[in-house]
């Protein structure tokens, strides 16, 4: 058992507490948290370890969608426009997988544990990201990705699709754990979606998809038409989707732990299906903003009751995968929203509904929760405790301290 103190306490728990001069009580789980006189009094005679002036404590960050296998890329694909993007990642995609190694992918991970995240979501084309993943302290919730729209040739990738999955579920521990990804509406025959899904009902495995991205994406599934149809004429000789949006999310009834990315075409229709499929929103914003992708709408995601996490992207549409510079991001693109109180959301999208998009026991400082903790020190003091989340954000770049499943990691 060990006991932390630190001036602030960011719980991110059902109320949101906030706690001035708190401490927190842990093994591998969360045993107390509370103020420290409260803790002091009540676990007397265990040394309590205090993290000095302008202390944080709140938990580990939660990355909920990142492709780690795109690693290499800095320069080499082209931003602006969707369509462009899309065609230098297929152009690019052989060289920066291959320049994408274990060690460098490992080089990442350090980087993204150092800036707070305990937790990440990682959406694996190739498999080849599974070792560095495995010798991580992140946790990793580990999406075996289905692709492919051909219906001649579904057998064949459902079959490659099945073994990459059995190997990570070999791999299964407390800190690896498997899941499911679609690749999204546009690239995936619905037979394919069909026998994925129902892998992941039988297994009770959680799943994610991309979901309209991009305008080109909405005219294709919606109209057959736009910058998609060249692209899939050029590619697969395709002049028709195979799928509609309603038809596709139609496909997920009955999964327990369900999350779409992106989603800034969704139409009112669409999240009213989203919401009664219990599904999180990954919000991408910087992704987005590269891509010159719509901005998702919050405030409509709010209306129809729809929770949102936040992720990074790769690094093939981001130049970081630090999650505080992410929230960064995320607090200067959405411009209408109030600072002070996004900045509270928004911790709690990156921790607690990133942790329940996951299926995971963790994202709050709470009773019986998962050890996942980050401490960080603020370069001064705090005045006033309503701009305490928005201070976090703006002035983190790395964290004093992390633990996972309560062990110094
Ligand atoms: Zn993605």
């Amino acid at each position: 058992m060990k006991i932390l103190s630190a001036s602030w306490i960011i719980t991110c728990n059902e109320d949101s507490t906030i706690i001035k001069d708190g401490a927190i009580v842990f093994d591998e789980k969360i045993i107390d948290v509370g103020t420290k006189e409260y803790i002091e009094n009540k676990y007397t005679g265990i040394e309590i370890e205090f993290l000095g002036e302008n202390s944080v404590l709140m938990p580990g960050l939660i990355n909920s969608h990142v492709h780690l296998e795109f690693s290499s890329n800095a320069t080499t694909l082209k931003y602006g426009n969707f369509m462009q993007w899309l065609n230098s990642v297929i152009a690019s995609r052989e060289e920066l997988v291959e320049k994408a190694t274990s060690k460098l992918i490992s080089k990442k991970l350090s980087k993204m544990l150092k800036s707070g995240t305990t937790t990440i979501g990682a959406i694996s084309s190739y498999s080849l990201d599974i070792e560095p993943c495995l010798n991580s302290p992140i946790n990793t919730v580990f999406f075996t990705e289905v692709i492919g729209s051909k219906a001649d040739m579904i057998d064949n990738l459902f079959a490659d699709f099945k073994a990459r999955l059995n190997s990570a579920k070999k791999n299964e521990s407390k800190s690896f754990i498997p899941a499911i990804a679609i690749h999204s509406p546009y690239s995936v025959h619905p037979f394919l979606v069909r026998e994925a899904l129902n892998l992941a009902r039988e297994e009770k495995l959680a799943v994610s998809s991309h979901f309209l991205e991009s305008p080109e994406e909405f005219e294709w599934l919606h109209r057959d038409e736009g910058g998609f149809l060249e692209f899939f004429k050029n590619f697969l000789g395709q002049e028709k989707s195979v799928t509609k949006p309603m038809e596709f999310l139609n496909q997920f009834k009955d999964i327990d732990n369900l999350s779409f990315t992106h989603c800034v075409e969704t139409s009112i229709d669409d999240l009213e299906k989203i919401k009664e499929l219990n599904a999180f929103v990954n919000h991408c914003v910087t992704s987005n903003r590269l891509l010159n992708n719509t901005k998702l709408d919050i405030d409509r995601l709010i209306d129809f009751k729809v929770p949102f996490t936040i992720g990074t992207d790769g690094l093939s549409s981001n130049n970081s995968l630090s999650m505080f510079d992410e929230l960064r991001n995320c607090l200067m693109i959405h411009t209408h929203k109030n600072p002070i109180s996004f900045s509270k959301s928004l911790l709690k999208a990156a921790t607690v509904n990133g942790a329940k998009a996951l299926g995971l026991q963790k994202g709050q400082l709470a009773k019986d929760k998962d050890s996942d903790i980050i401490a960080i020190n603020l370069p001064d003091t705090i005045k006033d405790e309503e701009d305490l989340c928005m201070n976090l954000i703006l002035h983190t770049k790395f964290v004093n301290k992390v633990y996972i499943g309560g062990k110094n990691a």
